[in-house]
């Protein structure tokens, strides 16, 4: 029989679905995939149930619902001060992993380079690859993850059409810094580039680190798609509804891939996410002060149990080194041995790489109920003290 698609046929299954499922044969606490052992926010969930009940559920339009298209311009304005055209600039997708795709399936052809850092999130490869394009990979190195400059700029090249930023990165919980967006924006600026901004995080941050839409930089409000999910805003993983920010000309692109990949998203689901970005600052400063405060949690339990642990700067993420547990095994066969006997899973960071990549971090998701982070610290005390 005549071969599936190469570049999608020929990756494998996604590393969080194949440690969920490892997670659930073995009953462990996942640590693994990012999301929240708690339902987001009742209001919410109580306007997608009227909204439900009360408003139309035929199509809406291929750009979005109004309502979301206003509320993310607004949203754009009050946390950064971008002046966002509701009707010419914002589209609402199937989650950020659409955005992604219509993003890169509107803007790559043949022959183009697509700059990516490793660590990388698991969807961009296989979507750019089959946009037709080829990826330079630029290697971010813990525990500092620190942007090797002269690589980077020697990546771009008149074929360059767009740059991949992640901030805050999964699963690194980098958020990248003004210096760094403003180095990044320049050669963007330089090489005609584009940069599709993953920002699916943006009030994940902590301490005093801050989030800087790459968008908001001199030159840069015309070559950013900046990518938004209310799965992370609002703790509400499955709803599967994002949005992109950009101008006109990138919206268009994006928007012309998205009619033919979902053409459009639930409408209540769209209407109650409006409602959440309307929600005034208090939810949103309270949505990172609480997972700072798991972060903590989490991270003082990992260390207690003999892990080195890394900063978190934003996310949901902690990325711990397993070589002070002594255990001789490589990241992957730590995570599947640790579900199966330790009944605590986490994410391989190896997975983040295409090849070669550090064998010994953990990633561990500390976005669940407190009960669920001392469940697990308990077990990894338990196991490691044997
Ligand atoms: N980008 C990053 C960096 C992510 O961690 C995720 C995962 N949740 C996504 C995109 C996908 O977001 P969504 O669930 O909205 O498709
Ligand atoms: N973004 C989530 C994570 O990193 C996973 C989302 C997915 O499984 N597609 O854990």
């Amino acid at each position: 029989m005549k071969k599936t698609n190469a570049v999608l046929s020929g990756g494998g299954i996604t590393i969080f679905e194949v440690m969920s499922r490892l997670a659930v044969e073995h009953g462990a606490v996942n640590l693994g995939q990012g999301f929240p052992d708690r339902n987001g926010p009742d209001d919410v969930r109580a306007k997608a149930q009227e909204y439900l009940a009360d408003q139309p559920n035929q199509y809406p339009s291929a750009m979005g619902v109004a309502d979301l298209r206003h509320a993310v311009a607004a949203h754009d304005k009050r946390f950064y001060g971008l002046d966002v055209d509701p009707l010419r600039e914002v589209l609402v997708t199937s989650g950020a992993t659409e955005a992604l795709a219509s993003a890169f399936f509107g803007l790559l052809d043949a022959g183009d380079e697509a700059i990516v850092f490793e660590p990388v999130y698991d969807s961009y490869a296989p979507i750019i690859q089959r946009a037709g394009a080829a990826i330079k990979r630029i290697r971010l190195e813990p525990p500092h993850w620190d942007i090797p400059r002269a690589d980077l700029a020697a990546a771009f090249s008149p074929r360059t059409k767009l740059i991949v930023i992640n901030s805050p990165a999964n699963p690194s919980g980098k958020v990248f810094s003004t210096d760094e967006l403003s180095f990044i924006a320049d050669l963007v600026k330089k090489f005609d580039a584009y940069v599709v901004c993953d920002e699916v995080y943006e009030h994940l941050v902590f301490d005093r680190h801050v989030h800087t839409p790459i968008m908001t930089l001199p030159g840069m409000r015309e070559r950013c798609l900046k990518i938004g999910s209310a799965g992370k805003t609002f703790s509400l993983t499955g709803w599967k509804v994002g949005y992109i920010t950009a101008a006109p000309h990138l919206l268009q692109a994006a928007a012309k891939a998205h009619q033919f990949l979902t053409f459009t998203t639930p409408p209540n689901l769209q209407r109650a996410v409006a409602y959440g970005l309307n929600k005034d600052d208090g939810y949103f400063a309270d949505l990172s002060s609480a997972m700072s405060r798991k972060r903590d949690i989490l991270a003082a339990g990992l260390r207690d149990v003999g892990f080195e642990v890394l900063d978190t700067q934003g996310t949901y993420f902690i990325c711990a080194d397993i070589r002070p547990l002594k255990t001789g095994l490589t990241d992957v066969d730590f995570c599947r041995e640790l579900t199966i006997n330790g009944k605590v899973t986490a994410i391989p960071i190896s997975a983040f790489y295409e090849s070669n990549g550090p064998q010994h971090f953990v990633r561990f998701a500390f976005c669940k109920d407190d009960a669920t982070l001392h469940t697990a610290i308990a077990r990894l005390k338990a196991y490691f003290q044997r």
